[in-house]
């Protein structure tokens, strides 16, 4: 066999051993979901060999006439699903959809609100010194929302101070990033817009993670409560392939065409697209009806796991209203070792900050935390009665500190019964059934 062969070989054999072990693995990281088949067929396609810069109607190249039916009944659903004026399905993650807005709303050298990581805040909306998105790419001086750690949200009456004195400083902020990667409360942003905007700058929502609940009327509404424009990835709460979108009022509708193309997409990956399109239609069929699930299986989850002793955050407010759940593991080590020793167990976790963990000398190497997602298990047909083996599985590993070697055949076991995907139309093929088409 040739020297290529090999490496050929080497990596198909990969991508199959990574399908097999997934099937025996509970999938618990919250920015994470599986696609129907119906989106993994949509991104086999040959949209993902085209370009198609512009706007529908307004290629760049030719070759586009289907490629522009999909995208615009893209916008349409997009439109629908968060009720919104204007929908840009271009930027091809949440990253990029960020640096639109950073691009159309601010300057260089600007201020800008944002939630700090340990508080759930997202690199995208960091500091220079951190290598954030904003501080990096845009130059923002990125400020941090007050945060109050007992109600694990941004602190009303602390923000409105720290405006009022950046107003009288002359300096006020530009923007302000609502939303977050650990958000298991809605932001106040009725509570807020309108001092924001008093100070002049503009409001916008970063909808990554809570983008499905969003879509579905849960959660809250930013577009409602005063933001002006609404960013996502497509592939965390909403189940679609990785890619990203924005929904913003008429009011911004050219300035953010122009942003997004010419300035950050040239090619804008159609077959993510058509996935997205695909996703988008199922939502509006079965979202409602997922996405409920989403959220109750989240707080059977944080119960059960606080039943079996561990320290769930935000337990006077009944523990989350979204997907995510987080872990004070403190008691038991540390995030790093026990992401690795659940991942051993075939239990996928990631590490996570707790909000006073910098304060504590503790670093996101080793965190005190680690945060759990309910989108990927609800999405495989599991409920709360499954969410109480979990948390069974999970104090075995973390509480009882059982061998994760012990834990793993039984974790493959129990994930035997959920190899589909549900809430879409179609479901032939198994959640993470590897397909050949070779
Ligand atoms: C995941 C995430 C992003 C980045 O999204 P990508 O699609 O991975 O580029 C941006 N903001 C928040 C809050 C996120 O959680």
């Amino acid at each position: 066999m040739s020297y290529a062969h090999t490496y050929y070989d080497q990596v198909l054999r990969l991508l199959e051993e990574h399908h097999s072990w997934f099937r025996e693995v509970i999938p618990l990281i919250a920015s994470e979901n599986i696609p129907s088949p119906a989106v993994r067929e949509a991104l086999a396609t040959d949209f993902g060999n085209r370009y198609a810069e512009g706007w529908p109607g307004e290629r760049v190249y030719a070759g586009c006439p289907y490629i522009d039916r999909v995208e615009m009944l893209c916008s349409e659903m997009a439109k629908k699903l968060f009720r919104a004026e204007f929908a840009d399905v271009r930027p091809i993650s949440g990253v990029v959809a960020n640096l639109v807005v950073y691009s159309l709303f601010t300057e260089p050298h600007d201020r800008m609100f944002a939630l700090s990581i340990p508080c759930g805040g997202h690199i995208t909306t960091g500091k220079r010194e951190l290598g954030g998105t904003a501080g990096i790419a845009r130059r923002l001086r990125v400020e941090y929302f007050p945060y109050s750690y007992e109600d694990l949200n941004i602190d009303v009456e602390e923000t409105r101070k720290r405006l009022r004195d950046m107003v009288r400083e002359k300096d006020p902020p530009k923007l302000a990033m609502f939303g977050g990667s650990v958000l298991p409360f809605p932001h106040p942003v009725r509570e807020l817009a309108e001092a924001f905007h008093e100070a002049g700058a503009k409001v916008v929502y970063d909808a990554a993670h809570v983008a499905g609940l969003i879509a579905c009327g849960l959660f809250q509404d930013p577009l409602r409560e005063g933001a002006d424009a609404v960013t996502m990835s497509t592939h965390k709460t909403l189940p679609g392939p990785q890619h990203g979108m924005i929904v913003a009022r008429q009011t911004y509708a050219e300035q953010v065409k122009k942003v997004t193309f010419p300035g950050l997409v040239s090619n804008h990956h159609l077959h993510a697209v058509a996935g997205v399109a695909v996703m988008l239609a199922e939502m509006l069929e079965f979202g409602r009806e997922y996405m409920k699930q989403v959220v109750r299986n989240a707080k059977a989850l944080a119960q059960a796991l606080w039943e079996r002793g561990l320290k769930v955050l935000g337990e006077k407010k009944g523990f989350t209203e979204s997907h995510v759940v987080w872990v004070d593991i403190t008691p038991y080590g540390d995030g790093g070792t026990l992401e690795k020793k659940l991942e051993n167990a075939n239990i996928i976790t990631n590490r996570n900050l707790l909000p006073w963990d910098i304060k504590m000398g503790r670093h996101y190497q080793n965190p005190g935390g680690i945060r759990l997602g309910t989108s990927e298990v609800t999405r495989l047909g599991m409920r709360e009665p499954e969410m109480e083996e979990i948390a069974d599985f999970l104090k075995q590993v973390i509480v009882d500190g059982k061998p994760p070697e012990k834990v793993r055949s039984k974790v493959a076991e129990f994930r035997k019964q959920y190899q589909k995907v549900h809430y879409c139309f179609h479901s032939l093929t198994g959640a993470y059934q590897y397909v050949r088409i070779r």
